[in-house]
């Protein structure tokens, strides 16, 4: 059977329109799930938008509209970025609106106040309204605010459910430290290994009806109380895999897969701690990977309305293409550290990545195709079959890594390497030497084979220029990923321009 995997990326607040870092993060759990798709892996790509929250009331509040019609406004533009992203995720779940949610919420609430791990107690705490999150004095910056808004938490005093957490200490090193629950880089596996060393507290899992504006999903008998809004959001995960109402689509999607977050770093304690703890208290299969990505920042700044430069990844698709800004994202953005965005960068990407060194050898195999007959020429052998075949392994290895920059660095590597064997060969040379048609025909092959793959390699990250390379060399599509496979369906196009600087 092949290998099952689910995939998700964090689902965003409604409160504002999509800024370019969720579209990040879309576009890299997007690029990752194409990818596993590609290499034969079933796969279940999901997202969603979070929006029970405290944030998106008062959101409509100061809109002076109801939530419900603020959230439904704004989910629709997260909907909205599949087409201008170029995603294609199989699902996409609304916290407040899908009907499978709220029972699986539920659901999983009953689990686990059935083992005993939900109580009631007063409470007093610093809270923000940001994170939706208490924090202990020791957790704020050396200012006493959050270290993620910059702002001084409210103290918040009232009597709350809460979760036992500090019951799954071990437990949770022990997955952490053997792997079983994989966390990559490294250095976030170490963050959430050091949450742990300074032992872990009951967290407060609801709240009152009053502070949630009666917004969110009542606590199961108790109407005083609204489940907080994490342990609401987090069940996205498995409700999108069928929780609490379909049973078979949850054994395949959820049990029998491969459990995969794709989350940004400041969510690093939810999914890391707060997340597997409610899953096992659940009974539940707890996640085999947490793939965690450092922000986009525009001009050295974080991303977020609150802090006023939000950039709009609508415009920048319209106006750059698709592909160009998941290039830009994928290869320019690193998941290891934070990068800053800028239109300049983007431009700069354009021209001298894809322009010169993609577009421009698309154009000249696709000619040197069209000079031997209109038509890839036949099978024959390649310096080019080696290498072109190690770099699907190559790129493999790089997204199994979370890597994608490495695995778009190692294609456009090779796509040199292409280029230098044009300039090299000079096959245009031998177009007229009747004595040497047969090596024009290898060295054509050899190319139009390599570059072949070097498309079907990118496809998961450029899936629009991928498929406009194979028509323009008059390539299948559908022929398989091995050297010598590549079929001819039609003459090539060498006068199509991939990338047009503007
Ligand atoms: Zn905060």
């Amino acid at each position: 059977m092949n290998e099952r995997i689910f995939i998700s990326t964090a689902i965003p607040y409604v409160n504002a329109a999509p800024h370019l870092g969720f579209a990040a993060e879309l576009v890299l759990t997007d690029a990752l799930a194409r990818h596993h798709r590609e290499r034969g892996r079933e796969v279940f790509a999901v997202t969603g938008t979070d929006e029970n929250s405290l944030k998106n009331a008062r959101a409509a509040e100061a809109a002076g509209v109801p939530v419900a019609q603020l959230v439904a406004q704004n989910a629709a533009l997260f909907q909205a970025l599949a087409e201008p992203l170029g995603l294609d995720f199989d699902d996409f779940i609304r916290t407040s609106a899908d009907p499978r949610h709220r029972p699986g919420v539920e659901a999983l609430w009953r689990a686990c106040l059935a083992r005993g791990d939900l109580y009631r107690r007063r409470y007093r705490g610093l809270y923000c309204v940001g994170c939706e999150a208490f924090y202990t004095p020791a957790e704020l910056d050396p200012e006493g605010l959050c270290p993620e808004h910059r702002r001084p938490p409210e103290v918040v005093e009232e009597e709350n459910w809460f979760f036992r957490l500090s019951r799954f200490a071990d437990q949770l090193a022990e997955l952490i430290t053997s792997d079983r629950l994989r966390i990559r880089p490294e250095a976030h596996r170490n963050a959430a290994l050091a949450f742990l060393q300074f032992g872990l507290q009951d967290i407060s899992v609801s709240r009152s009806v009053a502070r949630a504006r009666g917004w969110g999903i009542g606590v199961p008998d108790d109407p005083t109380q609204v489940i907080y809004v994490w342990f609401d959001a987090l069940a996205n995960y498995i409700n999108a895999a069928g929780y609490a109402h379909d049973e078979a689509r949850f054994e395949a999607r959820w049990h029998g897969a491969r459990r995969v977050h794709v989350l940004g770093k400041g969510v690093l304690r939810f999914h890391a701690i707060y997340w597997p703890a409610i899953l096992l208290s659940a009974g539940l299969p707890v996640p085999d990977e947490l793939l965690v990505h450092a922000y986009v920042t525009v001009e050295g700044d974080k991303i977020g309305k609150s802090l006023g430069n939000t950039v709009d990844p609508v415009h920048l698709a319209h106006a750059y293409g698709t592909d160009v800004l998941r290039y830009f994202l994928l290869r320019h953005v690193r998941t290891t550290h934070d990068s800053d965005f800028t239109e300049a960068a983007l431009v700069r990407a354009r021209d001298a990545e894809l322009a010169d060194q993609l577009g421009n050898l698309v154009r000249r195999v696709a000619g040197l195709c069209r000079s031997t007959g209109g038509r890839v020429p036949e099978p024959g052998p390649s310096p080019l079959a080696e290498p072109t075949q190690a770099l699907l392994c190559t790129v493999d290895a790089a997204v199994q890594a979370f890597l994608p920059h490495q695995a778009l660095e190692a294609i456009f590597a090779h796509l040199a390497a292409l280029n230098r064997y044009v300039a090299e060969e000079a096959p245009w040379r031998l177009a007229r030497d009747p004595e040497a048609q047969e090596r024009l025909h290898r060295i054509v092959y050899g190319l139009a084979e390599a570059t072949r793959l070097t498309a079907c390699s990118l496809k998961p990250f450029l899936p629009v220029s991928s498929a406009r390379i194979l028509a323009q060399l008059g390539l299948d599509p559908g022929a398989p990923p091995v050297f010598g496979a590549g079929r001819a369906v039609g003459p090539a196009d060498p006068g199509a321009v991939l990338f047009p600087k503007g």
